[in-house]
């Protein structure tokens, strides 16, 4: 018999980038354009991912800044990063790299199985809206020896690619006898 796959994911990054519409849209299928601050949830959702069926647990957070100490349990026990930052605001950039080091501090490991995300595809992509190039961002991630994808909650794109990506990540580290 085969051991059930579980896996923990946690979703972070500054307030507002879209963390929880990104969650909401790939586990309910839906956008709403109002915002409701997260305090913390954990959404269980099945994955299947290349024939396998992991049972995952989607940790949103309230979001990060430089002053926040990384809460443990989003740290400890966790499988796999979701690192979220808008492409409307360089700042959320940024913050990636600093949640990315309070985790590694934490964990007390050289790297994590992590994605970088670059969500609000959507917005005009003149340059008064759009703040952060892909080029840097991808740079960024290259850095953090994680995967790199851009979404949009608002039209669906790309989001399931996300947790996809976060589970190829997490797989390739386990397989490397990083962790279990
Ligand atoms: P969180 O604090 O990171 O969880 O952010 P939310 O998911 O609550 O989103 C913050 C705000 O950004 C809300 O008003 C959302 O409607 C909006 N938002 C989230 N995702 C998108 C997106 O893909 N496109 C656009 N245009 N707005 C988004």
């Amino acid at each position: 018999v085969d051991i059930l796959k579980k896996r923990k994911i946690a979703v972070l990054g500054s307030r507002s980038v879209g963390k929880s519409s990104l969650i909401l849209q790939y586990t309910e299928n839906h956008f709403v354009d109002s915002y409701y601050p997260t305090i913390e949830a954990t959404i269980p959702k099945t994955i299947t991912y290349r024939g396998v069926e992991y049972e995952c647990e989607i940790i949103d957070t309230a979001g990060q800044d430089e002053f926040s100490i990384l809460n443990s349990k989003h740290a400890i026990g966790i499988h796999g990063f979701v690192l979220v930052y808008s492409v409307a605001s360089r700042n959320s950039l940024e913050m990636v790299k600093i949640v990315y080091d309070k985790i590694i501090d934490f964990c007390g490991r050289a790297s994590v199985p992590c994605v970088v995300v670059g969500a609000k595809l959507d917005l005009p992509n003149s340059s008064h809206v759009r703040q952060v190039a892909t080029a840097d961002a991808e740079s960024l991630a290259k850095e953090l020896n994680a995967a790199w994808i851009e979404t949009s909650a608002k039209l669906n794109t790309n989001v399931s690619k996300v947790f996809e990506l976060c589970l190829a990540e997490i797989e390739k580290s386990t397989g490397k006898g990083q962790s279990e």
